[in-house]
């Protein structure tokens, strides 16, 4: 749909090899495609803001390297740029010394916390670990259903609670879901949580309240990359809320150009650690800001 911005800068500049420096007006021109890119790739536009001043800072007067034409060089900068606020590099998961490792994901509903929950199980389960999902959303009548069909797809046990004993507290079995982890040895716990459409204050006090009883290792905020613009303001909420060690993005399989992921990171200063991109336990990978970065760029 659109020219890659390497080839938006090469129409650009086609008249400038052979310089020895970026001028000024060089340096505006590009800088005014690099800032259309980011726009329709859904980048915030404070985010698009401080990341052009940022690129003008090291383009302004660079000198023109002998072995790059301006594009490559000025793609270079831009890239190298997008990858550090992106996190530099793919943010592993912080497995605690003690098992159980505690992994509790947040996020808007249909954010894609469930069947990221398999996806997470199996993949610590094809690493050699021996994980517990945990229903811990008892907000939606079919949750705990979902999360069991998930994780008898992925082959990971499943601790939810009983049926008939009423809707059930959530914090009681996210606590309960630990103690049974270390009767029988499951040393990862991934607790799947209740969203809602909005963000919601009830909902961002069960969440805060469910860390406090499981005080999880990692907390990850699940979004969905196709939200765009509105990725921020929910990101902030949950920052400022529940708060989170790192995000995932969901749902990358579609046509999102991956702005949410650079303007999620900056804002929050959180790295982004997982990609999950279709319905299926594979399509999930750890994040890579290099890959990312081209993304947003092509
Ligand atoms: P939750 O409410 O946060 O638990 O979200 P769910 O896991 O139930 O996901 C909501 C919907 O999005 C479901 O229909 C999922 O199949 C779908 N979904 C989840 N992750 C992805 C993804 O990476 N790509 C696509 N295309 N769909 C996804």
């Amino acid at each position: 749909m659109f020219d890659t911005l390497q080839d938006r800068l090469t129409a650009t500049f086609r008249n400038l090899r052979g310089k020895g420096r970026l001028s000024e007006s060089d340096v505006n021109e590009a800088l005014r495609e690099i800032r259309l890119a980011l726009l329709e790739a859904d980048v915030n536009l404070s985010v698009v803001k401080e990341f052009i001043a940022a690129c003008r800072e090291k383009l302004t007067g660079a000198e023109i390297s002998q072995a790059l034409n301006p594009t490559q060089q000025i793609v270079k900068v831009v890239n190298e740029e997008l990858i550090g606020i992106l996190g530099g590099q793919t943010r592993e998961v912080r497995f605690a010394k003690n098992p159980p490792t505690v992994i509790m994901l947040a996020g808007l509903q249909g954010s894609g916390k469930t069947t990221l929950a398999g996806k997470l199980g199996k993949w610590l389960k094809d690493s050699k670990h021996h994980p517990l999902l945990v229903a811990a959303d008892l907000q939606r009548p079919n949750a705990v259903n979902q999360l069991q069909v998930v994780g008898q797809r992925a082959g990971v046990a499943v601790f939810a609670p009983e049926p008939g004993n009423g809707i059930g507290d959530p914090v009681a079995v996210a606590r309960a879901s630990i103690e049974e982890a270390k009767r029988k040895l499951y040393d990862v716990v991934i607790v799947d949580t209740a969203g809602r459409l909005g963000v919601d204050a009830e909902l961002m006090q069960q969440a805060i309240d469910i860390r406090n009883a499981v005080n999880p290792d990692e907390v990850l905020f699940v979004v969905d990359a196709m939200i765009g613009q509105d990725a921020v303001n929910t990101a902030q909420a949950f920052a400022q809320g529940v708060g989170f060690d790192g995000v995932v993005l969901s749902k990358l399989d579609g046509d999102a150009r991956g702005g949410a992921a650079l303007s999620i990171a900056r804002v929050t200063g959180k790295p982004v650690m997982f990609a999950s991109n279709g319905e299926n336990l594979k399509d999930f990978d750890l994040f890579h800001p290099d890959r990312m970065a081209s993304r947003i760029l092509d």
